[in-house]
């Protein structure tokens, strides 16, 4: 049955353009017909003293952790963190648990709930779309790689095309390819993952230049990731090509259809302009946890200075302490005044559908793309971006089986 829908506000913030006063947003079918100031005593769904955004985006989370309860610790050395997580894997999803079913479940429940309506979200092996509310937020399911030794990359390989002709069951996804990061993906298995990738035309994210032990490690080949490699019996026979840098990755990303460069905390200049001057290639900030491990001040507004587009995410419960993509934002407004905050809800909403590909269904509040719509309550009366991240936290507008004769 066809459903329209008319929704008024004091205001709408399409993001695309200015904010509209006594706005009007018109749905039909889940799709925006129009945007538009409203008309004197127009009929509708009147949602008073809010303000209507398009549905937040977050760029990058690890859902499989929604059941921790407190972000991992140690994170003095990262290597003790990744150990802590390894180890909750090996203790917790064993095959005879429902544990990752629940998680998957829970945390794009939690998503959702503040206002995430595009997840973007890193799939290990036991990931599957039918453990994903119905009703959740769209997900692009970006299948985790991982291998250094010539044994494991056919193997890889073989999970890279079979993740890309899955079908979608229940739940809407987009399926990606996840390289997990430089120290445990060789160069080799990251060509042919792009190769892939762009045959299938995939988005592909990779975490990068996320800690200075990792640029350490990808220059001489050694640090805390030698350590760690070598107890985990994942070094590589042949060892490592020394001498490389982010950018060298990066070179290789760039021929992806596109990609998602996830951290990116210690990326040099080069490498900013690097990313800037291809428009496809996306840096993911995750702010708080970004935070949680003490990095140095992340490159997020140099980026921006230069035209790259950076999106936020959240990162998983094992760095961060909710799947709010909205609490990032506060967060970031608080910490950075001076950033103006329509360029801060510009992070959490089109840059991140830029990066994930959905740019032309999703991310603004545009006619004919999706009725993606939250609502927040706006207190005061002024400029409404002013007040927007101190108000409260986004409701969804539910604009799916809306009975044409609720306008
Ligand atoms: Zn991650």
């Amino acid at each position: 049955m066809s459903s329209a829908w008319i929704y008024k506000a004091a205001w709408v913030i399409p993001v695309d353009r200015p904010p509209i006063e006594n706005g009007v947003v018109e749905v039909h079918d889940g799709l925006i017909t129009a945007v538009r100031p409203a008309m004197p005593h127009e009929p509708g769904h009147d949602l008073g003293d809010m303000a209507i955004l398009p549905g937040l985006i977050n760029a990058h989370a690890h859902l499989e952790f929604s059941l921790v309860e407190q972000p991992f610790q140690p994170t003095q050395r990262f290597t003790d963190w990744i150990r802590s997580l390894v180890a909750y894997r090996r203790r917790v999803f064993t095959p005879a648990s429902t544990d990752q079913c629940v998680a998957l479940n829970i945390g794009a429940i939690e998503a959702g709930l503040s206002g995430t309506t595009l997840l973007g979200e890193i799939a290990t092996s036991d990931w599957d779309e039918l453990f994903l509310p119905t009703h959740g937020p769209r997900v692009v399911a970006f299948r985790e790689l991982i291998g250094l030794q010539s044994a494991v990359m056919e193997q890889q390989i073989e999970i890279a095309e079979e993740w890309l002709t899955r079908k979608a069951q229940l739940a809407p996804v987009t399926y990606g390819l996840s390289p997990h990061a430089p120290y445990s993906v060789a160069p080799e298995l990251l060509r042919r993952v792009v190769d892939l990738a762009t045959r299938f035309d995939a988005p592909v994210a990779m975490h990068l230049a996320e800690t200075r032990g990792e640029l350490e490690f990808l220059m001489h080949g050694r640090g805390e990731f030698v350590e760690m490699l070598k107890s985990f019996g994942a070094w590589p026979e042949g060892g490592f090509a020394l001498g490389r840098r982010p950018l060298d990755i990066l070179q290789t990303l760039a021929d992806a259809p596109r990609a998602l460069v996830v951290h990116g905390n210690y990326l040099s200049d080069e490498e900013i302009d690097f990313i800037a001057a291809h428009t496809q290639m996306s840096v993911v900030y995750c702010p708080r946890t970004h935070e949680f491990f003490g990095h140095e001040p992340h490159p997020w507004r140099q980026l921006l200075a230069r035209g790259a587009n950076v999106a936020l995410g959240t990162d998983g419960r094992g760095s961060n302490p909710d799947l709010s993509l909205w609490n990032e934002l506060v967060f970031l407004r608080e910490r950075f005044p001076d950033v103006a905050p329509c360029t801060l809800l510009e992070l959490g909403t089109l840059a991140g559908a830029r990066a994930l590909g959905c740019e032309h269904e999703c991310g603004t509040i545009t006619p004919g793309k999706r009725a993606d719509l939250v609502t927040i309550s706006l207190t005061e009366s002024g400029d409404p971006l002013e007040q927007l991240f101190v108000t409260g936290r986004p409701m969804l507008i539910e604009t799916a089986g809306k009975s044409a004769s609720s306008v």
